[in-house]
């Protein structure tokens, strides 16, 4: 029986949007593409809240962060931690040959403004990766409290990755003073995976023409180069791009701020049911996410049992990402879920919960 994935990423799309990605093939460097290229960037542009060039990369997100960093980091970066992503991201500095190191923080904690000042007042540092929304552990750090201590640090290029808040919850890049900003298309945008979506200001590009082995695939200046002509560097999937016009058009049709709040209540209605089953939320309640709900197992229930009795009623959640396995489960509000299908996952629950006697 087919389900429905409540997991956070990738999560369901919807049939328009897969109708969507069924049109011709068209060549990436004719007119055809052009027009299309350059029809998405107001709304994306309206999406990061930002001015600056938004590229498209044909790579699931990990690409551009890697890519990124081996673009900006010439001296050392500071990889913010407190999930699993954000984890990996300090491994991937070190993978790439970069100088870099970690500030920790337990996972379900966010990232402390104070300690991430505390860190770069010692210096050395010309590079910063921040999580927003840490995926593995539903943990939403206060991105303009730690924009405003990056801003004291004018050296420091940061990379924020808004994988699973983007167009979920609202974000500033430009007021924020945020370098690169970047979100996967299997999110919130409820796209298949495959695609990436970053904004580049000019002073990190500036910075990376100077960077002598920043590649190409990845390499900022060739994106700005094709983006000038309504192109990208390479082929691009563009089945996945005109699912992305199709979804933009979804958006404007709601209305960002319906968009946001929509994913607020429906996100508060998944808690308020964890709550009164007995569960508490894993991360520290004043920074959880708003496009996932992470819970603590708090009641020690079987969660591949009930994930089993959840896929055959046509659903199904997370059971915990990493060392979090069986100590958590996730449950995904992102994309195009509204009251009506929210309400239908909880009563699906409820009876499997029932059926495994918990
Ligand atoms: C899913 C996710 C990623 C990784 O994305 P890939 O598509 O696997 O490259 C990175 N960061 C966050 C916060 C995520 O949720």
């Amino acid at each position: 029986m087919p389900y429905k994935l409540y997991i956070p990423g990738p999560i369901s799309v919807s049939e328009k949007t897969l109708r969507a990605m069924t049109q011709p093939m068209i060549g990436h460097r004719g007119s055809e593409f052009i027009a299309l290229y350059r029809s998405l960037t107001p709304a994306l542009q309206a999406l990061f809240g930002t001015k600056n060039s938004v590229y498209l990369a044909t790579s699931s997100a990990w690409g551009v962060m890697e890519g990124t960093l081996r673009n900006v980091v010439r001296k050392k970066v500071l990889c913010c931690m407190n999930g699993a992503f954000s984890d990996k991201w300090l491994d991937v500095a070190r993978r790439c040959g970069l100088d870099a190191a970690g500030l920790q923080f337990d996972w379900g904690k966010p990232v402390d403004p104070a300690a991430l000042r505390a860190e770069l007042a010692k210096g050395g540092y010309d590079a910063v990766t921040i999580i927003h929304n840490e995926t593995s552990c539903g943990c939403l750090s206060d991105l303009p409290a730690l924009a405003a201590v990056l801003r004291e640090f004018p050296d420091v290029i940061a990379i924020v990755d808004t994988v699973s808040s983007f167009s979920a919850v609202p974000i500033d890049q430009d007021a924020l003073g945020l370098d690169i900003v970047l979100a996967g298309s299997q999110k919130a945008l409820a796209l298949p995976p495959g695609l990436t979506v970053f904004s580049v200001s000019p002073r990190a590009r500036e910075r990376a023409a100077t960077a002598p082995a920043r590649g190409y695939y990845f390499d900022l200046v060739e994106f700005e180069k094709n983006h000038e002509g309504g192109m990208t560097p390479s082929t691009p999937v563009i089945p996945l791009i005109y699912a992305l016009r199709s979804k933009l058009d979804d958006i404007a049709a709601e209305g960002l701020d319906a968009r946001y709040a929509r994913h607020v209540r429906l996100n508060r209605i998944v808690r308020d049911w964890g709550y009164a089953k007995g569960f508490k939320l894993f991360p520290e309640e004043r920074f959880a996410s708003v496009s996932l709900n992470c819970f603590a197992n708090t009641r020690g229930i079987d969660l591949p049992a009930l994930n089993t009795k959840l896929k055959a009623r046509g659903f199904l959640i997370d059971g915990g990402y990493g060392k979090l396995k069986g100590k958590t489960f996730r449950i995904s509000n992102m994309g195009d879920e509204t009251d009506a299908t929210i309400a239908e996952l909880l009563a699906a629950l409820d009876a499997s919960l029932a059926e495994i006697g918990a």
